[in-house]
């Protein structure tokens, strides 16, 4: 089902046509960034991938790869649609590659003071007509884009985690955000074959409002002992039918965006119902990041994953 919402024009706005995008630039080339970068590839488009750390930009390339491998040998696309999608992707730690780009989406560490730095090193760099995209999971779209040149070329881009797999993108307009920015990433995320819905610029929009306090829970009820790691995933596996236990998803997010997120709802909703836990604040100051780190309500290292808790 299309959850897309067609917006009325506003009246006296002038009828202007959407942007092309051939050309994307990606900054922050962990989880998110490599998958935004894998999906525009293998769509046909000319992708940069930014990082400040030159062994992520390695290291996205080899996971990348990989993913692609993956999607070879299940016969959803040919060896040569791969060959030809990393060839379309060049890495590089300078913002000065990105002044062919036609779209630029952020995707890096999820606070707002990294963001608005990535955006005030950027954006010189960028062609006047360059559109501005967040992957943020919950900061205000209006206020970052109110940080840049181009507040009416900004606008929110959430992918889901993991991006090839995953067909939502959520689509956050700011305050300032015109219609052909809109619409140009709205024709995007339809060449990419993903599913729309509009948000409005609530903090955490739509998804993360709904499942990351659920997380949060989660971790209330290990905190406060109502069970282990293993019988709270177990439940909500088995008793909700949820893929993934709240711990696991945890992880496989990254506790610091997960923390950041509820420091995010907490702030911008002024409601105590969104008191991130602290044993998330603990397992975020311990380095425990989840899966990115090897160690957070599970340790990767073994196998299988063993409950922490
Ligand atoms: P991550 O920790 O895997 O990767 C972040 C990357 O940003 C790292 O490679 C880091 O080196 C890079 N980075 C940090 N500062 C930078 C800078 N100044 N310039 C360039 N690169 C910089 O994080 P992630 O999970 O990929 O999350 C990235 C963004 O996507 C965040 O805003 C997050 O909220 C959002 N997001 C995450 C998920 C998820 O499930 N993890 C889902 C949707 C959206």
């Amino acid at each position: 089902m299309d959850m897309s919402v067609t917006p009325t024009p506003v009246s006296g706005q002038p009828d202007s046509v959407a942007p092309d995008i051939a050309e994307v630039g990606v900054i922050g080339a962990g989880q998110m960034g490599n998958g935004i970068a894998h999906v525009c590839a293998l769509a046909g488009l000319k992708v940069v991938l930014a990082d400040v750390k030159p062994e992520a930009l390695e290291r996205a390339m080899a996971v990348m790869g990989r993913n692609m491998d993956r999607q070879v040998n299940r016969g959803t696309i040919g060896a040569e649609d791969k060959m030809f999608a990393l060839s379309r992707i060049t890495t590089t730690t300078d913002y000065a590659a990105f002044g062919t780009c036609d779209l630029a989406i952020e995707a890096a560490t999820e606070k707002e003071e990294v963001k608005r730095s990535i955006f005030k090193a950027l954006t010189p760099h960028l062609k006047p007509s360059c559109l501005l995209a967040s992957n943020t999971s919950s900061i205000s779209i209006t206020r970052l884009g109110a940080g840049t040149d181009r507040a009416e070329k900004f606008i929110g881009m959430h992918f889901m985690n993991p991006v090839p797999v995953m067909k939502l993108v959520e689509v956050i307009r700011g305050i300032a955000t015109d219609e052909p920015t809109f619409q140009a990433v709205q024709a995007l995320a339809a060449k990419l074959g993903k599913i729309t819905a509009v948000s409005e610029d609530f903090p955490a929009f739509i998804v993360n409002r709904i499942l990351v306090p659920m997380i949060n829970e989660a971790v209330y009820a290990l905190y406060e002992g109502v069970g282990s790691v293993t019988a709270i995933d177990t439940s909500m596996r088995l008793g909700a039918n949820h893929p993934m236990g709240p711990l696991e998803l945890a992880d496989f997010i990254g506790l610091d965006t997960c923390l950041s997120i509820m420091q995010v709802l907490y702030e911008g909703l002024s409601d105590s119902k969104y008191r991130p836990c602290p044993l998330l604040v603990k397992y975020v100051e311990a380095g425990w990041l989840g899966r990115k780190s090897n160690r957070g309500f599970y340790d990767y290292t073994q196998t299988p994953p063993r409950p922490t808790r």
